[in-house]
């Protein structure tokens, strides 16, 4: 049976490293400030605004959220955000995606001043990614990244494969493990629906990172032996049993998988923790940075 990963654990630890330095920080005189902004009423953005605004409260972090509804126009929008921009009290802007159909998410993504982008989505921060410079990393990349390090699991020389390939997980995930840095430098492998014979590149993989967005993407057949699984999918799957009417299912049959694995995170419980702890490290040094002046 494998270990399995306990996002919410790293994620407590990772809580009271950052809740020291915010004190530390408060006592200069500074306290950090996420404005966290929700256009509509998507049921699933108004549950994980939720979440942030929590998590604010318990790192010690301010929190501003900023709801509108749906006829909010991307004029109004990009006004707002021009003006969190030039609030110093302001240290992290982060805009809930998905926004409605009739505003555009990379127009709005883009007015986000890049020192003040805690998500990592702005050009200029996720060109710093590919560059390998310094930047505020995307926190779902940042969380699985720093999840794998601190379950002491190297990363070094070895085949990851990922499946997946969008611009907040896959993509940049892919960048990050490959890059010739402490933490990184393995050899990966990206996939997506334009790959031929996914099981082909799955069973190689000794570290199995699956964002696909779709339940039972990946079965027990298509691991081998011994191999790290991190689930990234979040889904719902209708289930009478439970109260909510649903449960959450990761992209990974997770019995079927558990028992080849050595290793594999859950959901919920796995990455989605770790998401939230990387937004209140960036937001920390932002406020960091920004109080310094360094941008
Ligand atoms: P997305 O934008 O829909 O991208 C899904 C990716 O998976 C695409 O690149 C797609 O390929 C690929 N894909 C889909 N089905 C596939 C298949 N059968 N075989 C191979 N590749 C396949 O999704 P996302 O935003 O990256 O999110 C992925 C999942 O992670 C979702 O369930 C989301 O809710 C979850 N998520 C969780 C967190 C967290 O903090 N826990 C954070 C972010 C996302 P193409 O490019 O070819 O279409």
């Amino acid at each position: 049976m494998a270990k399995i990963i306990d996002g919410n654990r790293i994620a407590q630890q990772i809580h009271q490293e950052i809740e020291e330095q915010v004190r530390a920080l408060r006592t200069q005189g500074v306290q950090p400030c996420l404005a966290v902004i929700l256009v509509g009423e998507d049921p699933a953005s108004l549950v994980y605004v939720g979440r942030k605004q929590k998590a604010c409260e318990q790192f010690g972090i301010a929190s501003r959220t900023l709801r509108y509804g749906a006829d909010f126009s991307e004029h109004e929008l990009l006004q707002l955000i021009g003006e969190l921009n030039s609030d110093s009290s302001v240290h992290g802007i982060l805009v809930q995606l998905p926004l409605p159909h009739s505003l555009s998410s990379s127009r709005v993504i883009q007015a986000i001043a890049p020192e003040k982008d805690v998500d990592g989505f702005h050009p200029v921060n996720r060109g710093k990614l590919a560059a390998g410079e310094e930047c505020y990393a995307p926190c779902t990349p940042a969380g699985i990244q720093e999840m794998l390090i601190r379950e002491k699991i190297d990363i070094a020389g070895k085949h990851v494969v990922i499946v997946g390939r969008s611009g907040i997980v896959g993509m940049p995930l892919a960048v990050m493990l490959a890059q010739k840095k402490p933490g990184a430098n393995a050899t990966v492998t990206l996939c997506h629906t334009g790959t031929r014979d996914l099981s082909y590149h799955t069973r190689q993989a000794e570290i199995l990172i699956v964002a696909s967005g779709r339940a039972g993407t990946i079965t027990g057949e298509m691991v081998q032996e011994g191999c790290v699984v991190i689930d990234v999918g979040v889904n719902r799957i209708v289930d009478s049993t439970h109260p909510k009417g649903y449960r959450l299912v990761g992209d990974v049959d997770f019995a079927a998988v558990e028992k080849k694995a050595a290793a594999i995170s859950p959901v919920p419980g796995g990455v989605g923790p770790m998401t939230i702890a990387m937004l209140m490290k960036n937001t920390l040094q932002a406020a960091r940075k920004q109080s310094a002046g360094v941008s």
